[in-house]
């Protein structure tokens, strides 16, 4: 599983789904937790958080999206004690 770290800001974001609306602004993002389940098949993508990661990890082996699926979907961890803004990543 991928950690996500990166945002597009210099807060510290304490709560996950405000992490990924900042890392993510255009995605449609629903629920609470520190595991993200990503699916990149539709415009916007849409994430749903979980905190429990075998419940992540089931719902993206079930997950069909709506309209054209081509099964771009990941569970990824989000760790929000090591957040960085991507800027200072890509210099
Ligand atoms: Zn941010
Ligand atoms: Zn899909």
């Amino acid at each position: 599983m991928k950690t996500y770290r990166l945002h597009r800001c210099d807060r510290n974001h304490k709560q996950h789904d405000a992490f990924m609306r900042c890392a993510y602004p255009k995605a449609a993002i629903s629920g609470e937790g520190q595991f993200a389940v990503i699916s990149r098949c539709t415009r916007p993508h849409v994430i749903t958080l979980y905190t429990n990661p075998a419940a992540a990890q089931e719902d993206v082996d079930a997950l069909v999206c709506d309209g054209l699926c081509v099964f771009d979907h990941e569970v990824v961890h989000l760790d929000l004690n090591h957040q960085q803004n991507w800027k200072h990543t890509h210099v």
